[in-house]
């Protein structure tokens, strides 16, 4: 049984380090996510997420985004030869014969386009297929989740989300505020929650309401269950993996048993759930699963779902 993570932030560390230290395919290179560890997990695919941090000013936020891309051209794909880039249905489901993990490109907020739909074409054409549309601030597609007015989309924000169906995108409404997340839902789009919980057991914010969940499950989206310790329990210091089951057993009562998935926030993340650190740690996660249900359904939530979700919309 293989694992499929929805959510890791690889190239925001690669592209933070700068000078090169870091590196993809060595176990102990202070990377969460790292070749060694994916083997150990068997991952066949890793969705990589381009951040560029609010700290960057507008003016940079674009060349840093482009310098995330390379990153992941060149230190994740080019370097071992092993990562295989992955942009289209056919090549996901070639991802189920070979041995080969597959990275597909993903963008964490849309600051970066600064209200530009070419700069989007381009991410395209450089093979991104998802696009998260803000990060926790407003900019100028959506508010974020953390934006006290709670805005949802922009007159330039509806534009994108055409733009993005137009071209065969995926949506990612982590992140997203309330309002913003159900005019995302007004459009057939496919959606998914990469990295988000259940509100219903911890309460942050940044958590999805049952309403939400129920509209994802109806849009036949995924929620990436997250491993966010703040996102996992109200009293983080204490998380377990059992806490995550609890999320797990959650979105089930809810219906959601074909549309659970994982996405697990490494390298955006310090606080981490014990046993459950790195993407190698994943094992541990599929223990318990495979202690409580069915071999059959956790395949599909370690694995299947998000396969055969991108194998549908790319
Ligand atoms: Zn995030």
């Amino acid at each position: 049984m293989g694992w499929a993570d929805g959510h890791c932030d690889v190239l925001y560390k690669l592209w933070q380090d700068g000078e090169g230290k870091l590196d993809f395919y060595s176990r102990n290179g202070n990377l969460d996510v790292n070749w060694p560890r994916a083997k150990d997990a068997k991952v066949r695919l890793q969705v990589f997420a381009i951040f560029v941090p609010p700290e960057v000013p507008r003016s940079q936020s674009w060349h840093v985004a482009l310098q995330q891309v390379d990153d992941f051209y060149e230190r994740v794909v080019q370097k071992g030869s092993r990562v295989c880039p992955v942009r289209s249905g056919e090549e996901i489901a070639l991802l189920r014969q070979g041995d080969q993990m597959g990275g597909l490109l993903a963008m964490e907020g849309a600051d970066a386009l600064q209200g530009n739909l070419s700069y989007l074409r381009l991410l395209y054409r450089l093979g991104v297929r998802q696009v998260g549309l803000t990060w926790n601030h407003a900019n100028e597609v959506a508010d974020g989740i953390e934006e006290k007015r709670g805005g949802g989309l922009t007159r330039f924000g509806h534009h994108m989300v055409q733009e993005m169906d137009r071209l065969g995108m995926v949506l990612d409404v982590s992140h997203l505020s309330v309002r913003g997340f159900w005019d995302v839902m007004e459009y057939k789009i496919p959606v998914v929650a990469s990295h988000s919980n259940a509100q219903a057991i911890c309460s942050h914010h940044r958590n999805l309401m049952d309403d939400q969940i129920r509209a994802v499950i109806q849009k036949e989206g995924l929620i990436g269950i997250t491993f966010v310790p703040k996102f996992v329990h109200d009293h983080p210091e204490v998380a377990t993996v059992d806490c995550i089951l609890k999320h797990i057993e959650y979105i089930l009562s809810l219906g959601g048993k074909n549309h659970i998935a994982f996405g697990s926030d490494f390298d955006g993340i310090d606080q981490k759930i014990p046993g459950l650190e790195h993407i190698g740690d994943v094992c541990n996660l599929k223990e318990e699963l495979i202690k409580r249900y069915p071999e059959q359904w956790v395949r599909k939530w370690t694995e299947e779902n998000w396969l055969d979700f991108y194998v549908r919309h790319l």
